[in-house]
C-alpha cells in the first residue's frame, strides 16, 4: 500500500514533467490502474489528467482550458468539449 503510494507520486511526478510525451499517458493510466486496483483515492493531481466525461488523458492547458467563474475552476475537454466543475478538497 505504501509502495503503490509511492510509485504513483513517482509516476505523477514524471507525467507533469513532461505531459505531452506519449510516455506520459501510460504512466498516468499506469497510475490510474494502481488506484483501482488497490482501491485508493484518486489524488487530486492524478484526477486533472482525465477527463470526467470521457475519461480521455487530458492534461491541463493542454487537453482541456481551465477558467476561473464564480472564484470556481472550470474545465472545458478538448476532447468530448464538455465542462465541468473540479471540488476541491
Ligand atoms: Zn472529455
Amino acid at each position: 500500500m505504501k509502495e503503490a503510494k509511492k510509485a504513483i507520486e513517482t509516476l505523477l511526478k514524471e507525467v507533469y514533467s513532461d505531459p505531452l510525451s506519449p510516455l506520459a499517458e501510460k504512466q498516468a493510466e499506469l497510475a490510474k490502474r494502481i488506484t483501482m486496483k488497490f482501491n485508493m483515492d484518486q489524488p487530486y493531481e492524478l484526477k486533472l489528467l482525465f477527463c470526467k466525461k470521457c475519461k480521455s488523458y487530458t492534461p491541463p492547458v493542454f487537453g482541456k482550458t481551465i477558467r476561473v467563474r464564480n472564484g470556481k475552476l472550470v474545465f472545458t475537454c478538448k476532447v468530448c468539449g464538455s465542462k465541468y466543475r473540479f471540488v476541491f478538497k
